[in-house]
């Protein structure tokens, strides 16, 4: 097998575009595979099928709940920017039980839960009071609701997750207790829904670099602190935000909460107008996670270095960028380069206490995971195919394309954008038609006269949805599939060479017709025009969006190239290169402001000069929330200086 030459740099046989994505996803799915929420309210009838409760979780809340009598379902929830489904058990509640005595007790104050017993038990006690209350007790629930935060995060200080090594058992009720997260904001969902007044510790960390981590979730809500004395990740990522907003050293960033975090704390504080005290409270994680919820930190960080914009195109050899450059990342422990691996990896359960979930192959009432991925990836190759290649073949005449000047003159303004903030680490030549931007459609028809190609480009596209789609990882989280373990593996394997088969000629098509990908360091870009003024504004602002994505692609450095080649898709390469470009990507296009100049360029014959129409979204691979991760654990220069000179020891890799 060989690729074409036009394909030397970032693809290879088996991925012939590996840099592609689509400039419009396509419409957000119904996402039938989601049971809707039902969390704790709304008991099963008895008697409900138990249906696969195999998570370490669900047979822990089982056990919790001691009703007996389960049902799966699933609360949609945000996970690495995709929305997946999380298997629970719902805790049921029975009006019978709310007479009781321990009910009652509990309902009087938290005196039983104060006394005696293990945290653990504590936990327990409070679901289980929980679970016996009636539906419209809103008050009540939300008092209880209110307190089981405090309560976990009382256990997991109690036995230092996020520190210690943990036991099986310990692990496994890390995991119930996520789970059990997830449950309780169900909950206050629904009391919401219900017009109760939910207390705002239960709304939740949006910035991705804390997303998700245990105690800063914590602390966000106001049920725990970190102060002096404090060790681990949790910190480690407290002290790497200071570094990044340039209240402590970079060199201080080691994971144990010092002298040296505390005055960093208080420098933030002192910012941000808060008590200055040294802990992090609820108040200081709140403005912490605000100040990441935007990118402006990493213009900064990417601007910053008093170094002058790099003169020549190119990448700079290995080794060789201005120490000014490198002088503000930092090298890493070897736990920090353990976690920087972990946070980019896309398959699920890597993250949940290391606890792995079990394969179920079938899923009573629902169906065999291999019939339903099949049936799953063959309709959204369908959808692919309807949103991107249908009626594209005929619509390559002169009149159906925009023009190239109209193209270039959008192009440099998109990378003019990117080398302001980026320029300093690596540059791109000018995307000139021809030569650094070409039309997408024409380098595919190329390409695709080798039939090795066409072979190869058939099973990216099925690749792609298997290894990136929502909805397809919605599918894996209910199954507890992992795409690369052996019984799965060799499922999908199986489906992909199915569909090839089977929608081959179409997949060739939606390859031809893909929206912009980067190759052999130039920008690859549709030219359909579409058939309303308005519709066409809009994709001039789609181009201008996707060029900068491209174009970083192009600005990625070998080094960084053959490290994440190394690497399984869900196992890091996917965010390494889709992740890590479209945060960049976010950064720049954040920079930006959207004046008539721009908006007159941008929108060109479609400009309208009274009206100032609305700018699309730019939505990119949900994967960028795992490259902001990585950033939270080693900080945003580390991760600019892998990409932009190679340095892939910085996000924990070699070379
Ligand atoms: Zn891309």
């Amino acid at each position: 097998m060989s690729s074409p030459a036009i394909h030397h740099d970032h693809a290879s046989d088996r991925d012939p575009d590996r840099t592609d994505r689509p400039t419009t996803r396509p419409p957000e799915p119904s996402r039938s595979d989601a049971v809707p929420v039902s969390g704790l309210v709304g008991a099963p009838t008895a008697g409900a099928p138990v249906d696969g409760a195999t998570s370490a979780a669900g047979r822990w809340l089982l056990d919790w709940s001691g009703a007996g009598e389960t049902t799966q379902t699933s609360v949609p929830e945000s996970v690495n920017g995709a929305t997946a489904s999380v298997a629970t058990t719902p805790i049921r509640r029975a009006p019978a039980d709310f007479a009781g005595t321990t009910v009652t007790t509990l309902k009087s104050g938290w005196g039983l839960l104060l006394v005696g017993s293990t945290p653990w038990d504590k936990i327990k006690e409070a679901v289980r009071g929980y679970a016996a209350l009636r539906d419209d007790q809103y008050d009540e629930r939300v008092t209880f609701l209110g307190r089981l935060p405090a309560l976990i995060t009382a256990w997991e200080r109690h036995h230092k997750v996020g520190t210690a090594q943990l036991n099986a058992d310990e692990r496994a009720k890390v995991a119930a207790l996520q789970t059990l997260r997830t449950l309780i904001e169900a909950e206050h969902r629904q009391l919401v829904t219900a017009g109760a007044t939910v207390n705002e510790r239960t709304q939740s960390i949006q910035a991705s670099r804390f997303k998700g981590d245990y105690l800063l979730e914590q602390v966000f809500r106001g049920g725990a602190t970190l102060s002096r004395g404090d060790n681990g990740l949790s910190v480690t990522k407290i002290q790497q935000a200071l570094a990044d907003t340039s209240h402590l050293a970079q060199g201080s960033v080691n994971g144990a909460f010092n002298a040296a975090t505390e005055t960093g704390v208080r420098s933030f504080q002192r910012a941000e107008g808060l008590p200055e005290d040294g802990v992090v409270d609820r108040p200081t994680m709140v403005k912490l996670e605000g100040v990441f919820r935007q990118h402006g930190v990493e213009r900064t960080l990417a601007q910053a270095p008093a170094v002058g914009a790099k003169g020549a195109a190119g990448e700079f050899v290995w080794g060789t960028a201005p120490a000014e450059l490198t002088a503000d990342t930092r090298d890493l422990a070897v736990s920090e380069a353990t976690a920087a691996k972990e946070v980019v990896k896309t398959s699920q359960g890597v993250q949940a206490g290391g606890v792995l979930p079990t394969f179920v192959p079938n899923l009573p009432g629902r169906g065999a995971y291999e019939a339903r991925l099949k049936a799953l990836v063959l309709e959204l190759v369908q959808q692919e195919y309807d949103h991107l290649a249908a009626g594209k073949a005929a619509r390559r005449g002169p009149g159906h394309l925009f023009g190239w000047d109209h193209i270039r003159d959008v192009a440099a303004r998109s990378k003019a954008a990117t080398d302001a903030v980026f320029g300093k680490w690596a540059i791109g030549p000018p995307l000139a038609p021809g030569a650094g931007i070409h039309d997408a459609w024409d380098t595919k028809v190329t390409v695709l006269a080798d039939p090795d190609a066409r072979e190869a480009a058939a099973n990216w596209r099925v690749e792609k949805l298997l290894t990136g789609h929502p909805r397809v990882a919605a599918l894996d989280q209910q199954h507890g599939a992992i795409q690369s373990r052996g019984p799965e593996k060799a499922i999908v394997d199986r489906v992909k060479a199915e569909i090839v088969a089977a929608r081959r000629d179409d997949l060739l098509e939606i390859h031809k017709a893909w929206p912009a990908f980067a190759s052999g360091g130039e920008v690859n870009i549709q030219r359909f025009r579409e058939t309303t003024n308005e519709a066409n504004r809009e994709a001039m602002w789609h181009l201008f969006q996707t060029v900068v994505h491209e174009y970083l692609h192009t600005l990625e450095h070998s080094r960084h190239v053959t490290y994440r080649n190394t690497l399984e898709q869900q196992a890091g390469a996917f965010t390494l290169r889709e992740g890590v470009v479209e945060y960049l990507t976010y950064t720049v296009l954040e920079s930006i402001t959207y004046d008539d100049a721009l908006r007159t360029l941008v929108e060109g014959e479609f400009h309208e000069d009274a009206v100032r129409h609305q700018i699309p979204n730019y939505r990119g691979y949900g994967e960028r929330a795992n490259a902001e991760k990585l950033a939270g654990v080693v900080g945003a220069r580390n991760v600019m200086a892998a990409f932009f000179l190679g340095d892939v020891e910085k996000i924990g890799g070699t070379g």
